[in-house]
């Protein structure tokens, strides 16, 4: 079970699956006095490869002590040193590219493809910090002659870095590379459904020598495992990203700490807006990414799709016969995530047959799939705005299709939801691409593109879809403290 021997681990084994194991000061450890284990299974086929402890609140405490340890020396290093840690780490990440993305693929049913997309973004986010470190600027002011004013910043102690079933490389090392970059330690808690690429990760750490507590990687559920780690007095800050009601309740469980930093990075259930000016099969064509990537659970995803009335009845043939060609199941569309995931999409695909929606592609899945977890792209027509099925956040391969008339009524539809996550605008007509977008409700427009990502740039929601923003300068006031100091001459 030691994951630096990873191409051993391909040998997959269902009849004895072996056991993930914690990650503290650098060695692999049985999760102290874990009594529990859940069963991780492979979506493609439904089947059981290995187990994860639910590690205690008594040894989440043990691996925060160990990056409070850590901290001591860390938060001393210099950005150089830093950066060259980063560097190795991106190294190693793409030297086992394949073994990482075929992980993933068997860990989260995504398809090889993308989960190779999200493996060199993964490299990407190390490298990007590694850089990013060496070039921070702090600019002195003088104020009327009289006083030096600067602002120091110091790194804001030990992280908690709790990361989804979704991406899980990608988002977690989105928050590690950061939260090590600006010398704060870690320990980083992936999501129980989909823990190996942590493993392996963790392997990686190894392998570049980080000095041992710098990044610790506990495994369990959310109720125990993620929830003593929230707690911890001792654990300066969280970022966190997955639901809405998750991020709900830690802010409740954190609200006594008040200095604790919190970056939330919640749900979303993202419009597409195609106006009647556009390139009608490049709009479907995108629509349709925006809709089906990573089987819908991308919390970016444009699962609301609204059509200017003119080009409607177009729009949706096109859609449908587009979907049926390029996104069918097992070829370009992936397993879902889990069982219980697959019965949550299928409860709202139930929802929509009792309210009479029209199914232009797809239908409701089994009740008990025999094989693997797969649900077929499913378009919707005929759904209410008030409907379930608009408002929540579904995550999976389901897209709504509904009209509407004018530049007002696409803003109404566009902002009439809880979540703020992301918003894409399709257009040919230059003034409309600013006055409508920035009226969208979104912490992300895309114009006529999407998932175009810069990784300086303010990365969050608005409204349920979280608080704070994460990327470059704003990852920097995630895990630093500011201090603003005034020198009279
Ligand atoms: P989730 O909220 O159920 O779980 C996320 C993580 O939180 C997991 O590691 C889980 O174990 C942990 N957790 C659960 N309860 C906890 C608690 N009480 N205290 C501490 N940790 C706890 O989310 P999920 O189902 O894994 O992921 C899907 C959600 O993530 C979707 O809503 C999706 O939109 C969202 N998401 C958001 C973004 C973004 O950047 N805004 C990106 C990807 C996914």
């Amino acid at each position: 079970t030691d994951p630096t021997r990873a191409e051993e681990l391909l040998k997959i084994s269902y009849d004895t699956p072996f056991e993930i194991r914690n990650f503290v000061n650098n060695s692999f450890t049985t999760a102290g006095d874990a009594t529990e284990f859940l069963p991780v299974f492979q979506p493609s086929t439904g089947r059981q490869f290995a187990k994860l402890p639910v590690t205690s609140a008594d040894a989440v405490e043990k691996a925060i002590d160990a990056a409070n340890v850590a901290f001591k020396s860390w938060s001393k290093t210099t950005r150089h040193q830093r950066s060259q840690y980063l560097r190795t780490i991106a190294e190693l990440i793409q030297k086992k590219r394949e073994i990482f993305a075929i992980w993933e693929s068997i860990d989260q049913g995504k398809t090889l493809e993308r989960a190779r997309v999200e493996v060199d973004r993964a490299i990407s986010n190390f490298s990007y910090f590694s850089t990013y470190i060496l070039h921070e600027e702090n600019a002195a002011r003088m104020i009327d002659g009289v006083a030096l004013t600067y602002e120091h910043r110091s790194p804001a102690g030990v992280f908690g870095l709790i990361s989804p079933w979704n991406m899980p490389l990608y988002l977690l090392t989105w928050k590690i590379a950061p939260c090590i970059a600006f010398g704060c330690t870690a320990v980083a808690k992936p999501s129980e459904v989909t823990s190996m690429s942590a493993y392996l990760l963790a392997s990686v750490f190894a392998e570049a020598k980080l000095p041992p507590g710098v990044v610790n990687v506990v495994f369990g559920n959310g109720a125990v495992t993620g929830s003593a780690l929230t707690r911890s007095p001792a654990i300066k800050g969280i970022s966190f990203t997955g639901g809405t009601a998750t991020g709900i309740q830690i802010r409740r469980d954190t609200a006594s700490d008040i200095g604790k930093h919190l970056s939330l990075e919640l749900g979303g259930k993202n419009p597409t807006l195609v106006f009647d000016d556009v390139d009608l099969e490049a709009a479907v064509s995108l629509a349709a990414t925006a809709a089906f990537t990573n089987q819908g659970e991308v919390c970016l995803c444009g699962s609301r799709i609204y059509v200017q009335q003119r080009i409607y009845d177009d729009f949706v043939t096109r859609f449908k016969t587009h979907v049926s060609k390029s996104f069918r199941t097992k070829h370009e569309v992936g397993a879902i995530v889990s069982l219980q995931h697959y019965d949550k999409v299928r409860s709202y695909l139930e929802l929509a047959k009792a309210e009479q929606a029209v199914f232009e592609t797809g239908g409701v899945p089994v009740a008990k799939p025999s094989e693997g977890y797969w649900i077929e792209p499913t378009v919707l027509t005929g759904v209410a705005t008030s409907s379930r099925i608009m408002q929540e956040e579904i995550f999976g391969p389901v897209v709504t299709i509904a009209p509407f008339d004018t530049e007002d009524d696409a803003v109404r539809l566009a902002n009439d939801n809880p979540n703020g996550l992301a918003s894409i605008l399709l257009t040919k007509d230059g003034a409309r691409m600013r006055r409508v977008g920035e009226q969208l409700e979104a912490g992300l427009v895309w114009v006529n593109c999407w998932l175009v990502r810069e990784l300086g740039t303010p990365f969050g929601g608005m409204k349920a879809s979280g608080t704070g923003r994460e990327g470059g300068a704003y990852s920097r006031e995630v895990f630093t403290n500011v201090r603003t100091l005034h020198i009279p001459s």
